[in-house]
């Protein structure tokens, strides 16, 4: 396993381009206040790790960034693109940000090979065969060419996600971000999605990870963020995070879960 220093975003000299950047970010359902000055900083290469307790707000956090929750309060810029209401700034960056959910969400009446082509073809407008040839190197990168005439309902749930993550690859994202995307498998299934998404990572690809996988966390992020109750209350590099945990409320929540 490689270490942390080895692996860190110093070590790889990742330059300052910001890839995300969420500035005072407030979003309220209704009257309840979900997300409460949130401020992140992700730069292209990069590695976050976002973890904390079931409610904090760590989806509703990655779902802002491309949209599938509107914030009501700060700033959401993807790539140089600020979220507002315009919506071609809103395609924008849904072209640039490719989303894996912890159900996969696959359409299921269409086969491996078509969920991946979908996209390609109507939204990036890449002809059919270009789309399939581009979909089946994914397939490969992930270890399921094999499938790729199947339906969802027909594969693993690890199978599926590896899938998910190649349909996003489709359509060549700047950044990738997972929410729980190993919390739907069975434990034998873990390990070949972490083992993509860790490949991912060793390509350079800007990702942010919801996730409780700590080992993931310690191999590959360059930081792991610690929300409670709609705030960031913690950041730091995964040694220090794991072995000097600053707040009461990381402590606690490392303590129940490592
Ligand atoms: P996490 O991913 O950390 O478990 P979420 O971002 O899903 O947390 O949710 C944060 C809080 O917002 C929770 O209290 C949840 O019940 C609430 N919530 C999530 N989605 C909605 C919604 N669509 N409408 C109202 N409340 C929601
Ligand atoms: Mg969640």
């Amino acid at each position: 396993m490689t270490t942390n220093t080895t692996n860190s975003a110093a070590a790889r000299e990742l330059n300052d381009e910001l890839m995300v950047e969420l500035r005072g970010v407030n979003k309220w359902y209704g009257q309840f206040h979900v997300l409460k000055d949130v401020n992140l900083e992700v730069r292209k290469g990069e590695r976050i790790v976002i973890c904390g307790p079931s409610g904090s707000g760590k989806s509703t956090t990655i779902r802002c960034i491309n949209r599938l929750e509107e914030h009501q309060k700060g700033d959401i810029i993807v790539g140089g693109t600020t979220l507002n209401n315009d919506l071609k700034n809103i395609e924008t960056i849904r072209r640039e940000v490719g989303m894996v959910f912890q159900h996969f969400n696959l359409f299921p009446h269409l086969t491996v090979l078509e969920n991946c082509c979908l996209a390609p073809i109507w939204v990036r407008k890449i002809p059919r065969k270009e789309a399939e040839a581009m979909a089946m190197k994914y397939l490969e990168r992930v270890k399921i060419q094999d499938q790729a005439l199947k339906f969802p309902g027909q594969l693993s749930g690890g199978q599926q996600q590896r899938v998910a993550i190649a349909r996003s690859l489709c359509m060549n994202p700047q950044v990738m971000l997972f929410d729980e995307p190993t919390s739907a498998l069975d434990p034998e299934m873990i390990k070949e999605v972490l083992d993509v998404m860790i490949e991912l990572a060793q390509e350079g690809m800007t990702m942010i990870c919801v996730t409780h996988e700590m080992g993931f966390a310690k191999t590959v992020a360059d930081r792991v963020i610690f929300m409670d109750k709609g705030q960031i209350i913690e950041e730091n590099d995964p040694h220090n995070f794991f072995n000097h945990p600053q707040s009461e409320r990381t402590q606690l929540f490392l303590s129940q879960i490592l």
